[in-house]
């Protein structure tokens, strides 16, 4: 199969939204912004053997590599809308890109997102993908709007999917429903996108968790020049972590283990009982599990009272490297 009959087979689809003027085909993709609405872009890549198995299910590769870019625009409060796919690819294996492409469709049609270009050539497997997504002007959930006296808040579960990974690598046995819920959030995030603009006007600052909570709040404190207090009796699990919440393992899963894909959000405490409410709508559990300070540090209290020491570095793929 030749590049360009792989294109049209797996990867060109009309455009859903009036917005797109020209989808793939031509030398670029042609896109009408709607008055009033900024665009938020960005871009996420994956890579084989880093951020997931070359002989992981490709169904999963292509879900994950949209999912990821998809939360990045739940995080910001805008609505996604399109999407450009790079590829490389070792070989044009008709078995794998069908798989992928009906992962990567499944998000997209999930989402309402558009392909409307990319590119495509040899190489060591490589998905890059950039997302532009439409938020009203000066509306976008940002990093550094965090004030002294919010309250902190995660959706869902946190650690789910770092306790998949460690199920993985044999570092720690789970079964029945705990594993099943780990890898599936491993394997098959789902963007928090109702959630992001339910949150338009409301919260002061939101980030996805993909590095860690710690590292992932951590950002939005750096950014917004706060501290923070964490309450780890408070951070929600699925319940077969919960009895093993106080081994290292599962401890460092769940402060630092990434790739959950929810949001991290703070807003004033004023605005509890309506944020509860959206959780509700939304089906998803909303949860406090802190409060942003003065200072710049971040204290997690642990279960007893005591203060747990935990490093907010996150995941670095260039640390210890010069410069
Ligand atoms: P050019 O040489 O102008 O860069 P290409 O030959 O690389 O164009 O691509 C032809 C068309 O197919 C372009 O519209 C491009 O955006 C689109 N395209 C290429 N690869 C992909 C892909 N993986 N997914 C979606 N569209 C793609
Ligand atoms: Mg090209």
């Amino acid at each position: 199969m030749d590049e360009f009959s792989l294109i049209r087979h797996y990867f060109t689809r009309t455009p859903r939204h009036a917005s797109a003027i020209l989808g793939v085909g031509d030398d670029a993709a042609l896109w009408r912004p709607l008055p009033g609405l900024e665009l938020a872009v960005a871009a996420d890549m994956l890579v084989a053997d880093r951020h997931f198995f070359a002989d992981d299910d490709a169904f999963d590769v292509g879900w994950k590599a949209l999912a990821v870019n998809v939360s990045d625009m739940a995080a910001m409060g805008a609505q996604p809308r399109a999407v450009t796919l790079c590829l490389a690819l070792p070989a044009a294996d008709p078995a794998w890109l069908q798989r992928f492409a009906e992962g990567f469709w499944s998000v997209a049609d999930a989402f309402g997102v558009d392909l409307v270009g990319g590119d495509t050539t040899r190489g060591p497997l490589t998905i890059a993908i950039q997302i532009w997504g439409e938020v009203p002007a000066g509306a976008a959930l940002r990093r550094d709007g965090a004030h002294e006296g919010d309250d902190i808040w995660v959706s869902g579960a946190v650690g789910t999917a770092a306790a998949g990974l460690l199920h993985l690598q044999g570092r720690l046995s789970l079964d029945g429903a705990t594993l099943t819920a780990a890898l599936d959030r491993l394997r098959r995030p789902v963007p928090r996108v109702g959630l992001g603009l339910a949150l338009r006007g409301l919260a002061h600052a939101a980030i996805d968790i993909s590095d860690g909570l710690v590292a992932d709040l951590g950002h939005i404190l750096t950014a917004s020049g706060c501290g923070g207090l964490l309450d780890f009796a408070q951070i929600p699990l699925v319940p077969g972590l919960h009895d093993l919440r106080a081994t290292p393992a599962v401890r460092d899963a769940i402060l630092g283990g990434g790739d959950d894909y929810e949001l991290c959000f703070t807003a004033a405490p004023q605005h509890r009982t309506r944020i509860g409410h959206i959780g509700v709508e939304l089906g998803l559990s909303l949860t406090r599990i802190g409060t942003v300070v003065g200072g710049s540090d971040v204290f997690i209290q642990g279960e007893n009272g005591e203060q747990l020491q935990y490093g907010r570095a996150g995941y670095n793929h260039f640390a210890g490297e010069g410069a």
